[in-house]
């Protein structure tokens, strides 16, 4: 680590405690702080996760960071505050809700903002830097570490807030990738740590597209894939709001699909299964996907399925399945 990066890595952890003591204590943050507790978030999260909030007075951080003995040029050039046309130095997350980003080792090396209202955009991150790589992390991957060995089983979310929901309920091996989809690094990772990886992502279109994505990166990797499937205008925080931990663990978590049970689901959303010349796009499709499952009896399981769902014989499709398998070796 150089000597700048070493200055930033420090500037972000005094930050962390400041946004944090900003929202805790200053009562110009009672309308954060109500936006949280609103959202359903208690004291002890709050505290964990060490929120924070940025006050709306652009040049309290500054002052902070130069109190602390801070460069503010330095902070401008790794990207911790910003310069205006006026050629003054301010903090670009005023007035946000602050989600402190922590690498394995627990440090800050970057934020998460999010606007109160409807303010676009809804959230900005720290820009990429070489303490802050967000495709070579995971969020949260410091504190869920135990709970991810002892249970052999990783949760994989897409925000801030899936992940912090889950955990005051106590599902402490949730990991989010930050809205974007997941890179080979972040899966290998994982890897390391666990068999299981159950995708979680918004139920929105978006969500099942990353979904598909994120489960071939995953097998890439080595891992066992899940999938859980939530209604589409619910993203694992609203509905855990909705309907509760017990479910969301019973019919989200323990009710994952495996990963040849999804290829079928979301395939049959890019097809119209009514038309014959689509059916045969599908059944080419999904044996695409069979061919590449390990276990010969999940490969006849899910060909039963197929054959069933078609009136087709199951020795086609087994056969069909195995040309493509022998093909792919
Ligand atoms: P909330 O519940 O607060 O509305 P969310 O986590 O459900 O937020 P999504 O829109 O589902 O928000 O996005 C998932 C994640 O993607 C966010 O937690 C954030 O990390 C990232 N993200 C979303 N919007 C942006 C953005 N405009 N810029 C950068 N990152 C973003
Ligand atoms: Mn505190
Ligand atoms: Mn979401
Ligand atoms: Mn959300």
């Amino acid at each position: 680590v150089n000597h700048q990066d070493q200055d930033s890595l420090m500037a972000y952890q005094w930050l962390t405690k400041f946004y944090h003591h900003i929202l805790e204590h200053a009562k110009e943050s009672k309308h954060a702080k109500d936006y949280l507790y609103n959202r359903g978030l208690n004291d002890e999260m709050i505290e964990r996760f060490q929120i924070g909030f940025s006050p709306e007075v652009q040049e309290l951080t500054p002052q902070f960071l130069e109190k602390k003995g801070f460069n503010l040029q330095q902070m401008v050039q790794s990207g911790l505050l910003m310069r205006n046309d006026h050629n003054k130095v301010y903090d670009r997350f005023r007035g946000r809700i602050i989600f402190p980003i922590r690498n394995h080792l627990g440090k800050t090396v970057g934020f998460g903002g999010r606007a109160l209202g409807d303010d676009e955009p809804k959230y900005l991150n720290s820009s990429e830097s070489s303490l802050f790589q967000k495709g070579k992390m995971l969020f949260n991957f410091d504190l869920a570490r135990s709970a991810i060995k002892k249970e052999k089983q990783a949760i994989l979310f897409e925000g801030y807030m899936d992940v912090i929901s889950a955990f005051q309920v106590g599902i402490e091996n949730g990991v989010a990738t930050l809205g974007t989809s997941i890179t080979d690094t972040q899966a290998s990772l994982l890897k390391r740590y666990v068999d299981t990886v159950v995708i979680c992502y918004d139920g929105d279109h978006a969500g099942r597209e990353a979904s598909y994505q994120a489960a071939q990166r995953l097998k890439k990797a080595g891992c066992d894939v899940r999938i859980g499937i939530l209604p589409t205008q619910l993203d694992p925080d609203a509905y855990i709001k909705e309907y509760g931990a017990k479910r969301f663990k019973h019919e989200v978590i323990e009710a994952s699909s495996t990963y040849p049970a999804f290829t079928m689901f979301y395939f049959k959303g890019k097809y119209n299964l009514q038309v014959e010349a689509d059916q045969m796009a599908y059944i080419d499709q999904i044996t695409n996907e069979l061919a590449t499952v390990e276990r010969a009896i999940d490969r006849e399981h899910y060909a039963r399925e197929l054959a069933n769902q078609f009136n087709l014989s199951i020795e086609n499709i087994v056969e069909e399945i195995d040309k493509k398998r022998s093909q792919n070796h």
